[in-house]
């Protein structure tokens, strides 16, 4: 039985691991990345220390869930808190690998562009979450790795069409030889792959309708109203899912927004300037809209009947 073969389950139990660890590495680039001295943004060589009292973490207080567990939350050294979010961060990437062969072929191009996007807005939620920052390191790769995704598309026509006629099942049939298969996503047209069309478009509408928005928004209120890694994330997100999942997601993280937004403007717990970490949205939306996107289309058009 070859490796590709292997079922969800056990598949599953192997990945787990490289989630955690991967997970306990994005607990490192999500404090890391948003400060402000270039050689505190060090994510490769420099070993982890705890933040409040420097000491150096010792490799078995460095094991992903179960070291937080064991410490209680407490820096072995010198008992200051370690937020929830470290094993948080680890549980949800380790859930993500695991999960990941549950939605999308093993060892597919597919299966990788899912775990690269959901890796991501794992890192890229927590960072604008607590630092209000989206890191251009990451996400300018993510740009020209979402286009990249469509090339193998235009070197294999013929497994385009077959994803064309058959849909998303297309995927599950023949794993292997589908390995450098294309992405499915959508376009309010029909259900089809993301092509390198839809992506590109995706890419500069992602940052320039935003930026067009931000432009007319600052000629009324002379302030701007998104952050620029907001543009940047949804550029990204358009050149890995297509323009029109690239819409379905800005709509829905400005529907999430405005919904946890009221409760607070209303009790006056905020104001009108109050800053709102539109990326946490964008990271939730994109979700649904990747997974129910032609669904949620679909109803809305048979609602508007
Ligand atoms: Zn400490």
């Amino acid at each position: 039985m070859a490796f590709y073969d292997f079922p969800p389950w056990l598949l599953s139990l192997l990945l787990a691991p490289f989630g955690l660890v991967l997970g306990s590495f994005g607990n490192v680039l999500i404090h890391r990345l948003p400060l402000e001295e270039a050689a505190d943004r060090n994510v490769a060589t420099k070993p982890s220390h705890c933040p409040q009292c420097k000491a150096r973490i010792r490799w078995y207080h460095n094991i992903p869930l179960l070291s937080w567990m064991a410490l209680r939350g407490k820096c072995a050294d010198c008992g200051c808190r370690i937020p929830v979010r470290y094993p948080l961060v680890e549980l949800l990437a380790g859930l993500l690998f695991a999960g990941s062969v549950w939605v999308f072929p093993f060892g597919t191009l597919i299966w990788l562009k899912g775990i690269i996007c959901g890796y991501a807005l794992l890192v890229l939620f927590f960072t604008d979450f607590t630092e209000f920052m989206l890191p251009d390191v990451i996400q300018f790769p993510l740009m020209a790795l979402g286009v990249l995704f469509t090339v193998p598309q235009l070197l294999w026509p013929e497994h385009a069409s077959k994803v064309m006629a058959m849909g998303w099942n297309a995927l599950s049939v023949d794993t292997f030889t589908n390995g450098l298969q294309l992405a499915p996503g959508w376009i309010p047209l029909g259900h089809l792959p993301v092509t390198w069309k839809e992506s590109l478009i995706g890419l500069v509408a992602g940052y320039g309708l935003p930026w067009l928005f931000n432009a007319i928004y600052k000629l009324i209120r002379k302030t701007d109203g998104l952050g620029m890694g907001d543009f940047k994330m949804l550029a990204w997100l358009g050149a890995f899912w297509g323009w029109g999942a690239m819409l379905g997601i800005l709509f829905g993280a400005s529907l999430l927004a405005v919904v946890f937004a009221l409760p607070l403007l209303l009790t006056g717990r905020a104001k009108g300037q109050t800053m709102l970490p539109l990326g946490c949205f964008l990271a939730l939306a994109t979700f649904p809209i990747v997974f129910y996107g032609p669904a949620l289309w679909a109803g809305y058009l048979g609602m508007m009947r």
